[in-house]
């Protein structure tokens, strides 16, 4: 079975990646087991940071490397937090403060005008100096709600409001968030080409 190096530390990011690639016919593995150091996400955008991040795992392990680049765009903040979201009340961010510092921005933003999205782009690189990567990205839609809901999910889930569902990302089973969320629509898209070019 080829086996492919996942290209992320984030704990939460992990499990829905080991759902998202249960029976998909690849040994998919964690960069924590090689030891792999985290890249320093210099890139201006969600992609170049997904590649830097696939490339700094396939450079340390030899193996193909995939890596997500996500977060949440507020419409009313002009799209931030952005590629800032896991950073985005400072340099020693948990969830807390970042979901904390979210609804403080949004004190004064009615219901109406809290929309917002989760984007993902994924990126699979063959080996460190692939120069075609696949990219694919995924994209979901809901608002910001007035108080932190759920304890499931991670990051800024409790706080995302899914209106089909009528219940915050933190509320949702975990497979349901995995076929409707960016990261589950990004994943479906990659698995795709990932088959169309016989990888
Ligand atoms: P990255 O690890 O640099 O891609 O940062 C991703 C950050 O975006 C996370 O730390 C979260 O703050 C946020 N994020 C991305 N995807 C999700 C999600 O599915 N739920 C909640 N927060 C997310």
């Amino acid at each position: 079975m080829q086996k492919i190096v996942l290209a992320s530390g984030n704990v939460g990011k992990l499990k829905e990646f080991q759902q998202l690639l249960s029976g998909c016919g690849f040994d998919v593995v964690p960069q924590s087991d090689f030891n792999v150091p985290e890249a320093e996400e210099t890139g201006l955008t969600f992609v170049e940071n997904a590649i830097i991040k696939a490339r700094n795992a396939a450079q340390y392990t030899g193996l193909p490397a995939i890596a997500d680049d996500s977060g949440l765009e507020v419409a009313a903040l002009n799209g931030q937090p952005g590629i800032y979201s896991a950073r985005f009340s400072g340099p020693n961010a948990t969830d807390e403060t970042n979901n904390t510092k979210l609804l403080s921005e949004l004190t004064n933003i009615p219901k109406h005008q809290r929309l917002a999205h989760y984007q993902c782009l994924l990126v699979f690189i063959r080996h460190a100096t692939d120069s075609t990567p696949i990219i694919c990205q995924g994209r979901w839609d809901g608002a910001i709600l007035l108080e932190a809901r759920g304890v499931g999910g991670f990051g800024y889930d409790p706080l995302f409001w899914v209106a089909d569902y009528s219940c915050s990302a933190a509320e949702m089973e975990p497979a349901i968030k995995n076929t409707i969320s960016h990261r589950g629509r990004a994943m479906a898209a990659l698995l795709d080409q990932l088959k169309a070019h016989s990888v």
